[in-house]
């Protein structure tokens, strides 16, 4: 078969990702599709994995894309003829300590809030159900009977065979060498064997996908890891329909597989592939290849299996398999389109659980390839994401090394990582450690989280309960209701939109009306075309012309690229990224305006200086662009200040402070000011998933002004339709309970929906938690009333309130920073 010339969508890569994606495109949309393979299909990481087919995810949304792959392994022989090798075996995963136990009574809980039934065993129902275990040193197990294993080669051909017979053109044999670009356009794809024009690009070439994303200028952070497994010979006794094992406090898994087991692991001392190329490049021809067998490395795998399956022992292996796979500095995959090219799409990295999301990845990036938007919230595989920190090899190799490390140990609650720290700080950050400061890192940025009092340990002590810096942080909220604390938020990611026309373009991306004369501030969401948040922000207006946008630290690449995608053609509007150029100063509490005048000229009475206004004041000698809004709910005001003088800001106002007692504040008490005033948390109480209306944000939308904006058509056929669903806050009465989000709402005993975020309220005194609650026929206030409401906390049913209004919010203001 000759190459075409020319199609819409070139998918590169011959794997589970590619043939999955080219799959969705044909059977879908009816695309007209090529998939260029450089070797044969499979021959990259597909066809030495070892197949176990998880489902569950701490994201709802990637917990829906792999419970789709699981439905369409099931049927795809009944439509190709060819067998995927599907078998829902379950999946046990073992405990042998109460930490472990903890997180997986909140696994259950988790897995009930994303509809499925993930049950708690006994260490005797483990025996009964795998005889050749030894469960002594259990404590129980968790249960998932709908997960299970499945072929990775036959998947993948049964995936290439139909998305042939769906119209897609599949070519082997032919290597992508570069592409033909019209400034950050593909337009054309060079291949080994000619050119294709084409419109869109689909990078799903696995650990290769760094190195053709290059050719593109788009940098797809990932880092080959060597991964390794063994294949035993039969062993008598196991049963074929064997539950999957994951026993993560052994670091080990293992499947059954023609009578014998895979057993593979994850080891705290993980290998990189490093090949010696220029930039660390994979070479081409690595076809049906495998690393030499490393026995001194896996025996402290083969030590815990067999301590678990001691039959190991005498078993003979048939075969080791020590293969490269691509993991990533998150542990989670990278989907989507980087804002450097536009019109290559990435469906790569799949820190080995490509298998289990093979079919999920394909539906939905074909479907974000042809639509442009994700088709529901993706934000936590999203390849915007990451930034230009991301291009930083060595940085990218030691962080998903230690995300390798870390995927079987226990996960504890605000866990940080700890490799490639410092990285980004802050001017303010040797006098932050001056104060005892405990940072946590935000797109490499290193931000307080806590002040350890003197004498008290200045460090995260990880545990499954309350931990220590609960009683800290408590103080540091107490002195921002009660008096004044300042937030070193330097690294909000900060933007200028200029140009005769960037009210026009602001106008039709946000949601809420930002045509308010300059001085005045708009929090607004930026919204899909079906009407879900994909940004809220902060703009404030500096002059007619001129705007500067304030958003979340981990939003900067992503907020960045909606933005700049969705200004309309042919205006006169440049977004420009000034997050380095500005430190960001947070003064707030009832005692901020005394600080505040105290150091400045400027007249900052309410008068003058009312919410939601933007001034350029001076403090210690500088011009300052001052914000009067707030995200925990007292009055305040963001200062944003000339980088270079940040330390002279701060230092006057902790001068001026010192009769308030004045005191440096963390994020960890930011959240829970927040969670007290009701403020939305971007990424997870509002999502591509969710409405302004279902929000309760619906007062922000511009609705009743005659102007077309982003959004619009779709929340104007929804502002007519019942509700159904509806973010709602909870409380428990029992201040020792602990939120952590992802719990189970029960309405009348029926579970309704699950907390998007969860945490603690210190001038409450107890949990404050957040979500969505849903009812088909609708969620209206008198539904929200009648109903009586417990959360399910890690197994446990809880009573709880239901709050229709901000928990804590004396003055009803409802801005945010
Ligand atoms: C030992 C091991 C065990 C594993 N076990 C499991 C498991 O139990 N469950 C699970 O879900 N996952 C598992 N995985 C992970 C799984 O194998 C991968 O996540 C998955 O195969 C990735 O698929 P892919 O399509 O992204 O990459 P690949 O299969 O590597 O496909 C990428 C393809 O792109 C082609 N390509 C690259 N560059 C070019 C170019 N320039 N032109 C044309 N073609 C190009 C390559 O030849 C390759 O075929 C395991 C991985 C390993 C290593």
């Amino acid at each position: 078969m000759s190459l075409p010339s020319h199609a819409q969508y070139v998918v590169i890569g011959g794997g589970i990702i590619g043939c999955s994606t080219a799959y969705h495109l044909a059977r879908d949309h009816k695309a007209d599709v090529v998939l260029l393979e450089q070797g044969r299909l499979t021959s990259g990481s597909t066809w030495h994995a070892a197949g176990l087919v998880g489902q569950l995810r701490s994201s709802a949304s990637i917990t829906r894309v792999l419970k789709y792959s699981v439905e369409l392994y099931k049927g795809l022989e009944a439509e190709t003829g060819l067998a995927t090798g599907w078998k829902m075996t379950g999946c046990l995963r073992l405990a042998t300590n109460q930490d472990r136990w903890t997180e997986f009574r909140r696994l259950a809980t988790t897995a009930r809030s994303f509809g499925m039934d993930m049950h708690l065993i006994s260490p005797a129902e483990v025996k009964r159900m795998w005889p050749l275990m030894d469960v002594s040193d259990l404590v129980g197990a968790s249960w998932l009977p709908t997960d299970g294993q499945a072929s990775p080669s036959d998947i993948t051909q049964s995936l290439a065979k139909g998305a042939r017979m769906h119209g897609a053109k599949l070519h082997e044999g032919v290597r992508v060498t570069g592409f033909g670009m019209d400034g950050d356009r593909i337009v054309t794809v060079r291949t080994s064997e000619g050119d294709i024009a084409c419109e869109k690009v689909i990078n799903c070439a696995g650990q290769w996908a760094r190195q053709v994303g290059a050719m593109a200028g788009i940098e797809v952070p990932l880092q080959p890891v060597k991964h390794q497994y063994v294949i035993t010979e039969r062993i008598e006794g196991l049963a074929t329909d064997a539950p999957t094992i994951r026993d993560p406090d052994r670091r080990t898994y293992f499947k059954e597989e023609v009578g014998g087991l895979v057993m593979g692991g994850y080891e705290p001392n993980p290998q990189a592939w490093e090949t010696g190329l220029a930039g660390g490049d994979v070479p081409d021809d690595w076809e049906f290849r495998l690393f030499d067998d490393d026995y001194d490395h896996f025996e402290q795998h083969m030590t815990q299996a067999i301590a678990r399956v001691p039959a190991l022992e005498t078993a003979g292996i048939k075969q080791m398999v020590n293969g490269p796979e691509s993991f990533t500095p998150d542990g989670n995959f990278i989907l989507g389109r980087a804002n450097e090219c536009a019109n290559m799409f990435v469906g790569a990295g799949f820190n080995a659980f490509g298998i289990a999301s093979g079919g999920g990845a394909g539906w939905v990036l074909a479907q974000w390839a042809v639509d442009g938007e994700a088709p529901l919230d993706l934000w936590v595989v999203d390849i915007r994401r990451f930034s230009g920190l991301h291009r930083d090899r060595a940085w990218v190799r030691d962080r998903t090394l230690e995300a390798y490390g870390k995927h079987y140990t226990v996960g504890y609650p605000n866990e940080e990582y700890e490799s490639g720290r410092p990285r980004i700080v802050s001017p303010l950050y040797e006098r932050l450690k001056g104060h005892r400061a405990v940072f946590g890192s935000k797109l490499g940025w290193e931000r307080p989280n806590w002040f350890a009092p003197a004498g008290a340990d200045a460090r995260d002590v990880p545990s499954m309960g309350r931990q220590n810096w609960f009683g800290p942080v408590g103080e540091e909220h107490a002195q921002v209701r009660e008096k004044v604390g300042i937030f070193d938020q330097s690294s909000f990611a900060k933007y200028e939109m200029t140009g005769r026309d960037a009210l026009k373009a602001l106008d039709f991306i946000c949601a809420n009306d930002v045509t308010r004369p300059a001085g005045h501030l708009t929090y607004t969401q930026l919204l899909n075309t079906r009407g879900g948040i994909e940004a809220d922000l902060t703009v404030a207006r500096l002059a007619e012309d001129r705007f500067y946008i304030v958003t979340g630290t981990g939003f900067r690449t992503h907020d960045f690229g909606w933005i700049d995608d969705h200004i309309p053609d042919g205006l006169d509007a440049r977004l420009t990224d000034v997050t380095e150029e500005y430190g960001t100063l947070s003064l707030m509490g009832p005692r901020a305006r005394d600080v505040l005048s105290a150091v400045t000229d400027a007249d900052v009475s309410n008068d003058a200086f009312p919410f939601g206004r933007v001034r350029e004041i001076g403090i210690a000698g500088h011009a300052v662009r001052a914000l009067r809004i707030t995200y925990v709910g007292e009055l305040g005001w963001e200062l944003h200040v000339p980088i270079s003088a940040t330390g002279d800001v701060f230092d006057a106002l902790m001068e001026a402070g010192g009769s308030h007692d004045i005191r440096p504040v963390g994020y960890r008490a930011l959240e829970s000011l927040r969670l007290e005033k009701g403020y939305r948390a971007w990424g997870s109480d509002i999502t591509p998933n969710d409405t302004p209306f279902e929000a309760g944000l619906g007062w922000a939308v511009k609705l009743r002004r005659n102007t077309d904006f982003m959004g619009r058509a779709s929340l104007q056929g929804a502002a007519s339709r019942p509700l159904t669903k509806r973010l709602m806050g909870f409380t428990v009465d029992d201040a020792e309970v602990m939120l952590l989000g992802r719990e189970t709402i029960l309405r009348n005993g029926e579970s309704v929906g699950y907390l998007t975020s969860g945490g603690y309220g210190y001038t409450l005194g107890r949990g404050i938690g957040y979500g969505y609650v849903r009812n088909a026929s609708g969620v209206d206030d008198d539904f929200l009333a009648s109903g009586d409401y417990e959360l399910v906390v890690a197994t446990e049913r809880v009573p709880a309130r239901l709050h229709t209004k901000p928990l804590f919010d004396p003055e009803g203001r409802k801005v945010k920073a």
